[in-house]
Order: C-alpha cells, then structure tokens, then sequence
C-alpha cells in the first residue's frame, strides 16, 4: 500500500526548499497579496481518508479551477447540447487568448479557457434565476460545506481590471453565442473566479471526480459518463498551454488556477489539491507541478 502520508510529507519539505518559488499574478491586483512561502497539499484516496501537508487549511482565490464546476453544473442542465456551443479541444494558447474566438466564429476551443468558461456562464446566467445564489450552493453541496463563499474584494479587483474577459465577451458576442449581456454574464463569471477555499476544502469538491460522480456522503452528483467527459477534458485542456507537459510530467486529469491551486486526479484512486501562489511562465503554480510530478513519481500511480 502506497504511504501517501510520508510522500506528502516529503513534498512539502522539498517545495519549502525551493528557492524560486515562482511568481505570483498580479494582473488582478487582489492576487498580488498573497504570500508566495505558502504551500500546502491535501489528498483524498478513494475510502475518504484525508491525508494532508503544509497549509491546506488556508483559503485562497481558486480563479479557474471554478471553471470545472461551472461545468458541470451547465453540463447537467443542458446534456450534450451543450458542445455544440463550446467545444472539446485543446487550444495550445494561452487561458485569455483571442484568436482562436475569431477564426472559429465565436464558439471557444474548450470550457477550461476563460472564453469558454464565459459562455457557460452565460449558460448559467440563462438557466438560473439567481445564478451567484444557485452555484455557490451547488458547490457548497458537492462540499457539503456552507461555509464556503465569494470573496467579494477580488471579484471586484477583477472586475475593474479584467479587460481581456470584456474583449473576449464582447467577441462572442458580435457573433451572436452569448444570449445574456456582457457586464451581467462577466459579474457572475467574476464571482465564481472569486471563491474562496482551502485545499481540504477543494479536495472534498472535486473527489466527485475521482468517485464516480458520488461526493463523500454519497450522494451521486453526476452520472459515470459526465464524469468521463468532465475528466477528459480536464487532461486535455485543464492547464492552458501547457496541458502537454502537465501529462507528459504528472499524468493526471486536472486545473489549474492563477491563485496557485492545482486540482489532480485518478479516478478510483484519489484527489488531490495543492496550493502554491507563485506561477510558471504558462500560468500554472511552479511548486504545485514540481509537486504532483513527485507525487505520481513516488507513489507509481498514474492514468499511465
Ligand atoms: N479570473 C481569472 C481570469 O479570468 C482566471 C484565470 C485563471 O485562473 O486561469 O483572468
């Protein structure tokens, strides 16, 4: 049996001995406070059992990791009608890129990247009738956790800087794939970016995941197929444009988020969260890859 504790554990001791811990985002100005020396790694095998290093109690922005669980929400209410309205490719650039938008007529490559994920915003905002309200309590469901919530100053910190989110609604819409006007599908989209949660906190989330759709009380969140589609998604798009080397180092299904959180998982197996803010160049938590890479390493357990 694998010793999760003891590999978490070494983990954390070699990411507090890096010395170049990344850099942290500060294009949304409430990013820039947060404290690069932090790390922190909770896992959750597949019996539920915790296993946990470092400062996984600590709640920080989850930004796109959010983007998995608007999904998901979207992806049950809609079914399969939903792709014809975002699609399933990896886009090789970057999270808040462009030009793909205008040479695919405003349907976004995948719904990880922050144009798709407007459009499932703009899902949620059609289908929903108060959809901060609603979604905060899907994912506080999944958590079972009420606690969970907004942070409202960086939502809006975002709201006032994210000018790439405004150019890249305004393009889908001119071509006519968003129903709901921009400033109120970008508000709920910057609301979402905004929560705020602890690594144990996320790893209880996404265990659905890695459990069939069922959460830690057992309740069955989404069918076995959603969740193969979900995950695959996740592996082939789930780290901006660095999706490749996520799984040619780490190979798990898994998000990123420019907070420094790193969801991975293997289905039947576990979940795991790890929370660095300091970022690569590509966006994605430098300690948090340098991590998982071990963790997969060590423990010999892949999708591979
Ligand atoms: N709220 C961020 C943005 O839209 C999310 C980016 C990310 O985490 O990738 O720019």
């Amino acid at each position: 049996m694998v010793d999760f504790q003891n590999i978490l554990d070494a983990i954390t001791l070699e990411a507090n001995n890096t010395l170049d811990k990344g850099k942290i985002a500060s294009y949304i100005p409430e990013l820039a406070c947060a404290d690069k020396n932090k790390f922190g790694i909770a896992l959750l095998d597949k019996n539920g059992t915790l296993f946990s290093a470092g400062d996984t109690k600590e709640q920080f922005s989850v930004q796109s990791m959010t983007k998995v669980l608007t999904l998901s929400m979207a992806f049950d209410l809609l079914g399969d009608n939903l792709w014809e309205l975002v699609g399933v490719e990896p886009s090789g650039d970057p999270f808040n890129h462009l030009s793909l938008l205008e040479q695919e007529n405003g349907k976004p490559r995948n719904p990880l990247i922050n144009a798709g994920a407007i459009v499932v915003s703009d899902i949620l905002v059609s289908k929903l009738k108060n959809p901060r309200a609603e979604f905060l309590k899907y994912v506080q469901g999944i958590a079972n956790d009420s606690s969970i919530g907004y942070d409202v100053s960086v939502a809006e910190s975002e709201k006032r800087t994210g000018f790439r989110n405004y150019a890249a609604a305004y393009l889908i819409k001119s071509f006519g794939n968003l129903e709901n006007d921009v400033e109120t599908v970008l508000d709920f989209y910057f609301h979402q970016c905004s929560l705020s949660m602890s690594c144990e906190q996320l790893v209880n989330t996404f265990y659905i995941f890695a459990n069939r759709g069922k959460c830690l009380q057992d309740n069955q969140h989404l069918s076995l197929s959603q969740i193969k589609r979900i995950n695959a998604i996740m592996l082939s798009c789930g780290f901006y444009d660095e999706a490749g080397e996520f799984g040619f180092r780490v190979g798990l299904p898994g998000k990123s988020g420019v907070g420094g959180g790193i969801v991975a998982l293997l289905p039947d197996n576990f979940c795991v969260v790890t929370w660095s803010p300091g970022l690569n160049e590509k966006g994605n938590s430098k300690l948090g890859l340098q991590a998982l890479e071990k963790l997969t390493t060590d423990s010999g357990l892949s999708i591979f």
